[in-house]
């Protein structure tokens, strides 16, 4: 079965496990609002996902509020894009279910994510931290999507989600699940820590300072920028003279996104300058195109009710869409609704 059978459609999510980071604004949200009218598009705040690990119930309610708050201040139209969280259309928990039992756990063993999620812990961490992958591509193709916009981190999965649909096709002899293609692309895919150019930077990492928030204020991230962790040479005359810079490399790839550049730009601006010069015009540009988006979702976050009620209306239009497709399954599957 070729994609081209499906109408083109974008699905994507984000998870309400801490306060919204650079790298979900630049290698998601503001690559998601950029794929609005080009296809259909369908975007979650996917709570069942951050309850893998462990979530304050009142703080879940507040972050799943706030990843809205961050789709919407960063440019999501509700009435271009369907908008809402993922608890509120039980479709999702029900094909996951069943996607369990299509997915082998030889797939799932192979997951880099968890491992490194789990650590050393694997044995203490929850099943829902193993078995999230196969929810995620209950997710994707509830919707039949066909693009799924990503950063890196999040290509395996995406990959284990077009393994899911061969089989389930494959097993139940039909061409019903769309091969869903993962969009990573642009300077953006893998923003890093701004401590350890070796690690994603994520939402949920230890330290407040290897992370910009997209609340952040102004001074702090300058601050963050200043104390960024980097080598003491300048930058280089090419792009390739990065390479085994892995924190140059992150600060110019974080420059170019906000400026919706490339990495070869920034360095042909800035050949041979120091970190304190770059440092403090990446800082400037952050806080120029953040600010905006960060006094958007204070006032948003101000009226939790309209929050409320954008999330109720998109979770409408999601199950008017899922709904079928979860029936659907069930017969494929044949599952007795009597
Ligand atoms: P957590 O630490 O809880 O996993 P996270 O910051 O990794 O949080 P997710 O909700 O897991 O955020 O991911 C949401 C989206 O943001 C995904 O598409 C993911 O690929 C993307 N993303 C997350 N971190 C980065 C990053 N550092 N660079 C680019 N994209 C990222
Ligand atoms: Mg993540």
């Amino acid at each position: 079965m070729t994609e081209t059978a499906f109408t083109p459609r974008v699905f994507s999510g984000i998870k309400p496990s801490g306060g919204l980071q650079l790298g979900n604004y630049l290698g998601a949200i503001k690559r998601f609002v950029g794929m609005q009218g080009e296809m259909e598009t369908v975007y979650c705040v996917v709570d069942l996902h951050a309850i893998t690990v462990w979530q304050d119930p009142a703080e879940l309610a507040s972050a799943t509020r706030e990843v809205a708050a961050g789709y919407l201040a960063a440019g999501l139209d509700p009435t271009k894009s369907i908008l809402f969280n993922q608890s509120q259309v039980s479709a999702h928990a029900e094909l996951g279910w069943i996607f369990n039992c299509v997915a082998r756990v030889g797939w799932m063993n192979r997951m880099t994510q968890f491992k490194d999620k789990a650590g050393a812990n694997a044995e203490k961490v929850s099943l829902g931290l193993y078995a999230y992958p196969s929810l995620m591509a209950a997710d994707i193709l509830l919707y039949h999507a066909t693009h799924v916009p990503v950063g890196e981190d999040q290509k395996q999965h995406v990959e284990l989600t077009r393994d899911i649909a061969a089989k389930f096709n494959h097993d139940y002899k039909q061409d019903f699940f769309p091969i869903t293609e993962p969009v990573t692309e642009g300077p953006a895919t893998r923003i890093m820590n701004l401590r350890d150019g070796t690690k994603k930077m994520s939402k949920s990492g230890e330290s407040d300072m290897e992370r910009i928030n997209m609340t952040d204020k102004a001074e702090v991230i300058a601050k963050k920028f200043k104390k960024a962790k980097t080598d003491p040479e300048p930058l280089p005359e090419t792009v390739e003279g990065l390479a085994g810079r892995p924190e140059a490399r992150n600060l110019v790839d974080i420059y170019a996104a906000l400026n919706d550049t490339t990495p070869e730009a920034v360095i042909a601006e800035y050949a041979g300058a120091g970190w304190g010069r770059f440092k403090p015009a990446l800082a400037d540009l952050a806080v120029a195109k953040l600010s905006p988006i960060a006094d958007e979702m204070a006032r948003l976050m101000d009226d939790p009710a309209e929050i409320d009620r954008v999330l109720a209306d998109g979770s409408a239009r999601a199950r008017e869409i899922a709904n079928p497709i979860l029936q659907k399954t069930y017969d494929i599957v044949g599952l007795l609704r009597s």
